[in-house]
């Protein structure tokens, strides 16, 4: 006997009983986006590893180590992406979409970090991603934080938390990050070795440490909302305004700062405290130089991303109502006869009402195994054809779910009789 294959550590099935609760995320993503104006683009899940390490950062996280990168056949470097935003820039360049225009897009799908497996952190993960391109804000930077809270209410979550803080300009931020320099070089005792090697790169990643030891030293480091350039001053008052006004909580946050080199201004971060460690359910940020940076016209743009896994997980764990997907009308067909009539049957059902979801018993087996498996499939209702009601062009209807008895009722009447019974309003 062959070994079995192992799938890879940190890449999951999401198997039918789950896909149900996911089905209903996406759905509900794809139809907040549709009422807001978001149109979706797909995407390749490889690019040139490039791609990434210029807008990324060298000095993060993602592209330090988490990034899953080889040499194609033809000796290019390519790498699984790890995000959607650099892809989406990179898309409306070289198709020229920034061309005089704007755009509002949203898209959905893998992504691949190389990160050290646990509850609500794998290799292969799954983010729901929108982004308005072309937009200076601070309206669009509101719009976008409703569409994520407008999400969270047809989900029916609750308790999720909005984090929200400015990071000012490219500008602005290199003074303050002198500063930081110059507190975090007076307490280079305190640092552990990541932060020690983020000093030089990248000073302000040093706050987004969840190393718990290091927690004292960040929170007395000075604060990036007390330098501010007045214009993002005032571009966050506005941001904060419009939330107030459409009547969205939020927490300010100054140490939030994101882990990725390319924002600017406005950054927000979803959490909840129902997950544990892993609390950040929905992230994103302005990033106004990055399509410059990626060789596109300077445009401003903002957007975020969920992660599906954790939302999901929320979804169980709060109970939420997830719509059925399992059949309503179980076909058993016993005898040649009746299987003879048993697929054209199902069909002429589904014409009768649509959306209806009938499993046909395949690949025969006894009447008492066949009821078996309707009972299992967690239909509603058995439609049973023998031998003998296939002679008379009868079935049988059969409740599964309650204690009534079945009835016989005309092979061409069927659907009819399901209506009554599985769509009482529409009949
Ligand atoms: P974290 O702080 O948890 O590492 P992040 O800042 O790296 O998150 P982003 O790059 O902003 O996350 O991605 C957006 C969302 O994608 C996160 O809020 C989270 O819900 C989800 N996410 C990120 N990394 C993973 C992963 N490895 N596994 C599952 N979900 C993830
Ligand atoms: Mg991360």
């Amino acid at each position: 006997m062959s070994d079995t294959i192992q799938p890879i550590r940190g890449m999951n099935d999401v198997l039918p009983e789950d896909s149900a609760a996911w089905q209903q995320l996406e759905r509900v993503a794809r139809e907040t986006f549709a009422e807001y104006g978001y149109r979706e683009v797909r995407l390749p899940l490889l690019e040139r590893t490039e791609l990434f390490k210029r807008s990324i950062g060298e000095f993060t996280d993602i592209v330090e180590k988490e990034m899953y990168t080889f040499e194609d056949r033809g000796g290019d470097s390519v790498t699984l992406r790890p995000e959607a935003t650099a892809s989406i820039v990179r898309a409306c360049i070289s198709n020229g979409l920034l061309h005089n225009q704007r755009q509002k897009v949203w898209c959905m799908g893998p992504m691949f970090r190389y990160e050290r497996p646990q509850k609500g952190r794998y290799r292969q993960f799954h983010q729901i991603d929108v982004e308005a391109l072309g937009y200076p804000g601070p309206d669009v930077d509101a719009e976008i934080i409703l569409i994520s809270s407008r999400i969270w209410r047809r989900l029916g979550l609750s308790g999720l938390q909005l984090n929200l803080n400015s990071l000012g300009t490219p500008e602005s931020r290199r003074d303050y990050r002198a500063r930081l320099v110059g507190y975090f070089q007076a307490h280079l005792a305190e640092l552990d070795d990541d932060s020690r090697r983020r000093l030089d790169g990248n000073p302000l990643r040093i706050l987004d440490s969840k190393n718990p030891a290091m927690a004292p030293v960040i929170a007395g480091a000075p604060l990036l909302t007390d330098h501010l350039d007045p214009e993002s001053a005032t571009h966050f008052a506005a941001l904060r305004s419009h939330l107030d006004a459409a009547g969205i909580r939020y927490v300010l946050n100054p140490r939030l700062v994101r882990g990725l080199d390319y924002y600017s201004r406005t950054v927000f971060e979803w959490v909840t405290t129902d997950l544990g460690s892993q609390d950040a359910v929905c992230s994103g940020g302005r990033y106004d130089g990055l399509i410059a940076q990626l060789g596109g016209e300077p445009a401003p743009a903002i957007g975020w991303a969920l992660g599906e896994e954790r939302i999901v997980e929320l979804m169980r764990l709060q109970k939420l109502a997830v719509a059925d997907d399992r059949p309503e009308v179980y076909v058993v067909l016993a005898g040649a006869a009746a299987e003879a009539l048993g697929l054209e049957l199902a069909e002429r059902l589904r014409d009768a009402l649509p959306g209806l979801r009938v499993e046909t018993n395949c690949g025969g087996g006894s009447f008492k195994s066949q009821l078996k498996r309707a009972d299992r499939s967690g239909a509603r209702y058995a439609v049973i054809v023998g031998e003998n009601e296939a002679a008379r062009r009868v079935a049988a209807l059969k409740p599964l779910r309650e204690e009534a008895g079945q009835r016989e009722v005309a092979l061409a009447a069927v659907g009819e009789e399901l209506k009554q019974v599985l769509r009482p309003a529409a009949a």
